[in-house]
């Protein structure tokens, strides 16, 4: 026995019991299950650690989450059969699993897998006699090695080249060329047993940096304003905690503060992440983010491989990167020494994850920073109102930026009421005014940035007579119209049916797409300025890996032309040269069926609005809308975004809807109404007679969107005071009426939807 081992063994010689949280794909196992650790073993294992366990006949990979001296089933636990590698989490990390498994009604082992390395798990093959293989991406750096591989292994693969690879693989590390020296043929079938997921090849795959130089690079000193915040920053980072609302105008440099409070916390050896929209992680934020800090970041969004991805995170754990750029699962990245979480665009409803764990990024990071005594900084031009009356509250310590960097004024907005361009004669999707102003762009040679909230061809058809709109039978959602093709087509669930010659309700001819998808846009366009350069960009355009960078950069190769596109322009896009954004439709997001439309509204103008006028050029914007009363409209040409936010207040209030109240969105589907229904009513119920007082019940009632994929739908709304523990009442009624076979609940804590 070696000293080394022998000194541990003593240590820890009472923590005999691993406890262990099986990684079943199939089951939503909330509780880790206890073993044995075999003396063997008991050097290697430690909290975090992957392992392999027996569990029923099967043999299972598990992460250890304690280590403990005594279990309640001591006589009847089975041996921990093999530690597969290093820690991959550490213990915050499972206090934060068990966080979100409770806020979120979510099973421990779903919540433990946001902190695990993306794609990595390696899969345990039972093999014929009771052993078993584990073949996958090796869980933590601790060797250069291709596979990691533990127990008795006996390679199944029925190809002779791949066993002799996997039999290679046992003998330790091996590079691609020295295999194929070994082995014939072994480059083609380590490509096949990559491809599925049976190894992985760690020195082919590097993340790309994006070439060139990078104006952003280049260090300004501080306006007042930005030196003011990052004092105050810097400072509750070295008070060890706290939340900071950097509440800045769009063009007031806020990224700069992120990235000066980012080097201050890295000249101290600790770390930072920083949560951007996806949307919004385009190349020109990740380079501003390179360009200044260098080689110290690890980029993780969804446009990687998953090698990639694990690549990245690799890096984090390792600690050789300090600093995580990325979507909302990199709040998760397990960087050391954390001190700063930034997350920018914070009133995003993309923070929100759509599937369990049905988390809100900023409320996790909140308590994460909390545990780990890091600092959180929420930043946005158009804070949520959850997040300002915080703030105004003094929770959140406010940190204004009032200013455009740059100096000058914002650019002027101009509203165009698109109803009486109507009534006047004029039924292009370019009002009079826009065109002008496009005119002038063509003639000075300048750009301009066109705004569209559709996809497809044309949005959806409307009779003129009757009003009728095609809607899906099986989504109860209107049919999106698509010219190229001649069709109407259901974009919940894809069905797509012939266009009608007539208005199937009242047999008008005047059955015509209301809102024009960005294809007419860029047509009538051409019809319009014929010779100025169009770069479309939509979900079409950019579906392709790497399509939505390409598209950026053509349009910043043009000496002068127009970037037309959905909401995915609106975020993050930062070209000066730009003097004229145009808003062709207004209305579309003013008439979704949820309590926020009108904030998310204002929160999408004012983003696109802010895409003008940043550079010396000074800049135009014209907002077309057949609601021009509309408070988002009214807030964003006034530049008073009280307006919109004292009347959501006023109405919020009123219905208890956040912040002044906590919901949650109870949801049943199923493809038998009657059963869902059922269910729903049975649901609330029993929750209108068990909760506690305070919290109440609304509906249930059919979803507002009744179908989808011929599947009924049913919600209903539990509501409590502000920061109540819905969870915690939940747990225990819900617990008392399962819903039926067929019948699938959803429980969404803090929702950023109704549908
Ligand atoms: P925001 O993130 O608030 O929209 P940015 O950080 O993108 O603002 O800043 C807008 C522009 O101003 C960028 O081009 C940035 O490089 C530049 N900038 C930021 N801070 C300064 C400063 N103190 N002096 C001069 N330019 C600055
Ligand atoms: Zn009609
Ligand atoms: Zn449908």
């Amino acid at each position: 026995m070696s000293a080394a081992f022998a000194m541990l063994s003593r240590m820890d010689i009472a923590k005999t019991i691993a406890r262990v949280v099986v990684d079943v794909p199939a089951r939503a196992l909330s509780d880790p299950f206890d073993y044995r650790v075999p003396p063997a073993l008991a050097a290697e294992v430690s909290v975090g650690c992957p392992v392999v366990v027996p569990f029923g006949p099967r043999h299972c990979l598990g992460y250890v989450v304690s280590l403990e001296q005594s279990s309640a089933f001591d006589d009847r636990l089975r041996d921990l059969e093999g530690v597969v590698g290093a820690p991959v989490f550490d213990e915050h990390a499972i206090t934060h699993a068990r966080w979100i498994a409770r806020e979120y009604l979510a099973p421990l082992s779903e919540s433990l897998k946001l902190f695990l390395p993306p794609g990595g798990a390696p899969r345990v093959h039972a093999e014929p006699g009771g052993g078993w293989t584990l073949v996958g991406r090796q869980m933590s750096p601790t060797s250069d090695r291709l596979v990691t591989l533990t127990g008795d292994h006996r390679p199944r693969s029925n190809a002779v080249v791949q066993r002799a690879v996997l039999a290679a693989l046992e003998a330790g590390p091996v590079t691609v060329a020295e295999l194929a020296a070994e082995v014939r043929g072994a480059a083609a079938a380590v490509r096949t047993l990559e491809r599925a997921g049976a190894v992985s090849v760690s020195d082919r795959r590097r993340y790309r940096r994006p070439g060139g130089p990078n104006p952003q690079s280049t260090r300004h000193p501080h306006t007042d304003e930005q030196a003011q915040a990052i004092t105050r920053i810097l400072a509750m980072v070295e008070s060890g905690g706290g939340v900071a609302l950097l509440d800045g105008i769009t063009g007031s440099g806020k990224t700069e503060v992120y990235l000066s409070a980012i080097e201050h916390v890295l000249a101290e050896g600790r770390s930072a992440i920083v949560l951007v929209p996806e949307i919004s992680l385009t190349p020109q934020t990740v380079g501003r983010f390179r360009a200044r800090l260098g080689g110290d970041v690890a980029v993780i969004h969804s446009r990687l491989s998953a090698g990639e991805r694990f690549d990245q995170w690799q890096l984090a754990l390792s600690g050789q990167v300090k600093v995580v750029v990325g979507a909302r699962s990199a709040l998760f990245a397990p960087v050391r020494d954390l001190a700063l979480v930034i997350i920018d665009e914070e009133h995003e409803p993309s923070y929100k994850q759509g599937q369990s764990p049905r988390y809100h990024t900023r409320d996790v990071a909140e308590h994460i920073c909390a545990v780990r005594g890091a600092v959180l900084v929420l930043g946005s031009a158009t804070p949520s109102l959850e997040t300002m009356t915080l703030a105004d509250e003094g929770v959140y310590e406010r940190l204004p930026l009032t200013r455009r960097v740059g100096g000058g004024s914002p650019a002027p907005i101009e509203v165009v009421d698109m109803a009486r361009e109507f009534a006047e004669g004029h039924r292009s999707i370019y009002s009079r005014s826009l065109t002008q102003h496009l005119r002038s762009v063509a003639e000075r040679g300048e750009k301009a940035v066109l705004f569209l909230n559709r996809r497809g061809f044309a949005s959806f058809l409307l009779c003129r007579e009757c009003g009728f709109v095609p809607t899906c039978e099986s989504c109860s959602v209107s049919l999106t119209y698509h010219e190229d093709i001649a069709s109407l087509q259901c974009h919940h669930c894809g069905a797509a049916r012939p266009v009608p010659p007539t208005c199937p309700r009242c047999g008008s001819a005047y059955l015509r797409r209301f809102g024009a998808g960005t294809q007419r846009a860029e047509t009538d366009l051409h019809t319009l300025l014929p010779g100025l350069p169009v770069i479309r960009m939509d979900a079409d355009t950019t579906a392709r890996k790497g399509g939505h960078e390409q598209t950026l950069r053509s349009f910043e190769a043009l000496e002068s032309g127009v970037l037309l596109g959905t909401q995915m322009i609106a975020k993050g896009l930062d070209y000066p040269e730009v003097t004229l954004v145009g808003v062709l439709n207004a209305d579309s997001s003013m008439h979704v069926p949820d309590f926020r439309a009108a904030e998310r509204t204002y929160q999408l103008l004012e983003q696109v609005a802010g895409r003008a006028g940043r550079g010396p050029a000074g800049g135009h914007v014209v907002v077309q809308t057949y609601w021009p009363d509309h408070p988002a409209v009214r807030a964003l040409v006034m530049r008073r975004p009280a307006l919109l936010y004292d009347e959501e207040r006023a109405v919020r209030h009123e219905l208890g809807f956040p912040p002044y109240g906590r919901i949650a969105n109870i949801g049943f589907s199923g493809s038998d109404l009657r059963d869902v229904r059922s269910a729903a009513t049975t649901t609330a119920e029993a929750l209108r007679t068990g909760l506690p007082d305070g919290l109440t019940i609304v509906g249930p009632a059919p979803a507002p969107i009744e179908r989808i994929k011929g599947n009924w739908r049913w919600h209903m709304l539990v509501k409590g005071p502000p920061r109540s523990d819905v969870s915690g009442a939940l747990v225990p009624l819900l617990a008392k009426v399962a819903p039926p076979d067929g019948v699938t609940r959803v429980v969404d804590i803090d929702p950023a939807g109704m549908l």
